[in-house]
């Protein structure tokens, strides 16, 4: 049996009950299987790959917080640091009713590679909760994120391990949750990103995923002599990521005719009105529904009542940024047949196996999220320099330095893929472009 499969038949056995980790390493392992090969002997010998998928360290820590009826609730925290070969461990915190420990091991595990290919000295990791702040009030949100930090303080810190935003964590969290660990710890120190821009946030940090992932879009369109001038789009999500690349899409010429969030998704044919769709969902917290009752031209769909997702607007470029597997292979086969060249991840892992696999067999251009919605992680890391020389970058220092990151990671992953026979196939280039640049840094570390 080969190295490969034997690691990914251990994964599977010591982590039967997290498909989403098993998912992720599966996906990475299979695409490794080139450079691995290659390397067999050394790696066996040395466990690379049993190191490489074990989290060097994880946390599960109880959160009782009071809510606004004085009733106490309890949800469950967690933090994994998932490998630091190649600087503290960087990841984003996830607040989501979805959320257990195979999430955020899956979470954590893709955070290792698309850190590796940022170019920037950050180790993976990931945290969170099952905690849902929808529908909660402020207090009852601040309430929790002092409960989580009082316990999570005890792990991070800027110099080891520096968590930022994910689903269910924006401005508002993180701004509670620095408060709190400056209280314990008594420290001012960079050991959140994402941070307001009055105590130590970066300019350009809230669009970053979103602009990153139509930065490397159109480095994808322009290697192939084409661009996305007057191409229509097609978004899923409503949320950070998701505004923020609808946003870029119309700057760069696109049309972006849909989002949506999880009980519904809106048709817009004459393009998603960005700052409605910000006053809707950052300053309101409203439902999409909100946003037809304001926009004659808009539809809305309901979900649940439906059966329906965007994916059946036809469209020349699909950008899912919402959550997990929330594009199958049936989702997949639509896209195609209505005539859709590119797909360009912004959510981590939004497309299953199977879909990814149906649009590598049919040409189309598929980045996978680990190289694509890097741009949030690389402007947090950005953020942490910034911090470290006590000083603030312009909007257009930082927006240049993300275009840079991302315009390299194409080329990056473009060439790797190349170098292993798989030219084109950018899932296979993401995943060994960053796996070359940790394995080394282990090797060089010995065994630990
Ligand atoms: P937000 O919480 O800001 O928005 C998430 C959006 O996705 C919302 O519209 C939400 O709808 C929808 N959504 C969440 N869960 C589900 C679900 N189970 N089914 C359908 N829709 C869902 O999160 P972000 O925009 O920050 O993150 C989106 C994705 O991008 C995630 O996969 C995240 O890991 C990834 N990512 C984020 C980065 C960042 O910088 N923020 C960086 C890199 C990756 P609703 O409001 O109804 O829940």
């Amino acid at each position: 049996m080969s190295y490969v499969d034997e690691v990914l038949d251990l994964v599977k056995k010591q982590n039967a009950s997290e498909p989403e980790f098993i998912q992720a390493a599966t996906e990475v392992l299979d695409s490794l299987r080139p450079v691995i090969d290659a390397n067999e002997e050394v790696y066996r010998k040395d466990a690379l790959l049993e190191r490489l998928v074990n989290p060097e360290r994880q946390f599960k820590f109880r959160v009782p917080w009071v809510d606004d009826k004085g009733q106490v609730q309890v949800n469950t925290g967690y933090r994994v640091q998932f490998n630091s070969a190649i600087g503290p461990y960087k990841g984003g915190l996830r607040f989501h009713p979805s959320v257990n420990l195979g999430i955020i091991k899956f979470l954590g595990f893709e955070q290792i590679f698309k850190n590796s290919l940022t170019s920037l000295p950050i180790g993976g990791g990931k945290g969170g909760s099952d905690f849902d702040p929808k529908g909660k009030s402020d207090r009852e949100v601040m309430a929790f994120c002092q409960s989580f930090m009082t316990e999570l303080c005890k792990y991070i810190g800027a110099d080891t391990d520096v968590p930022a935003g994910d689903i269910g964590v924006g401005g508002r969290e993180i701004g509670y949750m620095f408060g709190q660990y400056k209280r314990i710890r008594g420290l001012y120190e960079g050991v959140l990103t994402g941070k307001g821009l009055t105590y130590g946030g970066s300019l350009a940090r809230t669009e970053a995923t979103g602009y990153g992932l139509l930065y490397i879009t159109e480095e994808l369109f322009k290697c192939h002599d084409n661009t996305l001038e007057g191409k229509t789009a097609v978004v899923s999500g409503a949320g950070n990521v998701a505004i923020y690349a609808i946003q870029k899409a119309h700057q760069l010429g696109a049309k972006v005719v849909t989002c949506s969030d999880s009980t519904g998704w809106i048709y817009d044919p004459e393009g998603i009105d960005v700052e409605l769709l910000k006053e809707i969902k950052e300053v309101k917290r409203a439902r999409l529904t909100e946003y037809a009752a304001a926009r004659p031209s808009a539809e809305y769909h309901d979900k649940a009542t439906e059966g329906t997702n965007q994916w059946i607007i036809p469209c020349d470029v699909a950008l899912p940024c919402a959550t997990q597997n929330e594009l199958n292979l049936e989702d997949a086969k639509t896209l195609v047949a209505n005539g859709c060249i590119a797909v360009c991840e912004g959510a981590n892992m939004p497309s299953t196996i199977e879909a990814t696999e149906y649009f590598q067999a049919n040409g189309v251009w598929f980045i996978g999220g680990k190289a694509s919605n890097a741009g949030g992680v690389a402007t947090s890391a950005l953020e942490m320099s910034q911090n470290s020389e006590r000083l603030s970058w312009s909007f257009e220092e930082v927006d240049a330095k993300l275009k840079d990151i991302m315009v390299n990671i194409y080329h990056n992953i473009d060439d790797a893929a190349k170098r292993y026979g798989m030219e084109g196939n950018y899932v296979a280039g993401a995943n060994i472009a960053g796996f070359e640049k940790v394995a080394e840094a282990m090797q060089a570390q010995g065994i630990c």
